[in-house]
């Protein structure tokens, strides 16, 4: 099965929410920062990423099209 690869490049995230609303299964709100969190994500020097299951990427490649400073990225 291909694997399905989402970025986040979190120092840039502006907090507007879109992400959470679009794929809520697998972005959250920070309440310290107000910046959006990839669950189960790992930071390498800002960029944050994850697996998500298949049913989870049309949601999340609705989210990086509504990103609106493009710092989400799916990839499989
Ligand atoms: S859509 Fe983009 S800017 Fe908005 S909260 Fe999500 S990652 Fe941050």
């Amino acid at each position: 099965m291909a694997k399905i690869v989402v970025t986040h490049q979190r120092d840039k995230c502006i907090g507007c929410n879109y992400c959470v609303e679009l794929a809520p299964d697998n972005w959250r709100m920070s309440k310290k920062d107000g910046k959006s969190v990839l669950l189960n994500s790992v930071d390498k020097k800002g960029f944050h990423t994850t697996y998500i299951k298949p049913e989870e990427e049309e949601a999340n490649r609705l989210a990086a099209k509504a990103c609106p400073v493009n710092i989400i990225q799916v990839r499989s």
